[in-house]
């Protein structure tokens, strides 16, 4: 079943009398649980169409329908409403409140949820059961990533969007990162998008969208994904 259908959907931003069409009639559907990588050079698109997917901006015109709601005329409340019920955020740079510790930070985040799973067990299924209080200048990058997963998956959204989840980590790092991400997206039947440059991270994805000028040059279907090991 399509959880996300994107019809002719456009994004120009002007300043001045300048026209810039950073998505152009954008069409496609994915369907729920899927791994999805959107690939693109930088300025392809990729950030727009997330913000557009994640609620944080609206079409030009199109539309974007999630989950059976058409979310493209959403006024700014409506849209804080879905992104606190539908759309979970992991980000480059983790984006964890520095004066607040990982229980704190996780928190946060679940009490603006309905169906909000425990905190502490997001946590510990992590793997940060022991560094609850700590504060996240405390832990490695890899560690604060993690808590960005559990908070993200903390709220229990329909759909988990990613910008470039492993960017700021080591190769290694990134990929016990991402192998987490993936299997926690799979046990709690998550739709999962990852915007990336990392190939490594498309070969495992069920499908694979690549992005240019504002436009989607492919739209792949890996029938049997690489795995991760
Ligand atoms: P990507 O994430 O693929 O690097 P973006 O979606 O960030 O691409 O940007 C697509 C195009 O839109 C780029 O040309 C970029 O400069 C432009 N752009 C992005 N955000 C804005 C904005 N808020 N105002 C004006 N132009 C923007
Ligand atoms: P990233 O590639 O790390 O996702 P961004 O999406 O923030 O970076 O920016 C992509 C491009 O969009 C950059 O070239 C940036 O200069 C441009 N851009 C982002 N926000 C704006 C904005 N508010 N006004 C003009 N250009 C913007």
């Amino acid at each position: 079943m399509a959880i996300v259908e994107f019809k002719d959907v456009t994004r120009i931003y002007t300043s001045g009398d300048h026209e810039l069409r950073a998505l152009d009639g954008i069409n496609f559907t994915l369907d729920e649980g899927k791994f999805v990588v959107i690939l693109g050079p930088s300025g392809a698109g990729k950030s727009t169409l997330l913000n557009m997917l994640g609620g944080l901006d609206s079409p030009t015109s199109g539309t974007i329908t999630v989950n059976g709601k058409d979310i493209s005329t959403l006024n700014n409340n409506e849209l804080a409403d879905y992104r606190a019920s539908t759309v979970g955020f992991v980000f480059q740079f983790y984006n964890l409140i520095p004066t607040l510790t990982v229980y704190e930070n996780v928190t946060l985040v679940k009490d603006i949820s309905k169906d909000a799973i425990d905190p502490k067990k997001m946590i510990a299924e992590v793997g940060l059961a022991d560094h609850l209080h700590n504060f996240p200048s405390e832990l490695s990058g890899g560690e604060q990533q993690r808590v960005s997963i559990a908070r993200a998956l903390a709220k229990n959204p329909k759909i988990l969007l990613c910008d470039e989840p492993t960017g700021a980590l080591d190769s290694e790092t990134g990929v016990l990162v991402l192998k987490l991400l993936l299997s926690m997206a799979k046990n709690y039947g998550k739709t999962i998008v990852v915007v990336t440059h990392n190939q490594n991270i498309a070969k495992m994805a069920d499908v694979v969208i690549r992005v240019k000028n504002g436009k989607i040059k492919s739209y792949e279907e890996q029938p049997t994904p690489m795995s991760a090991d």
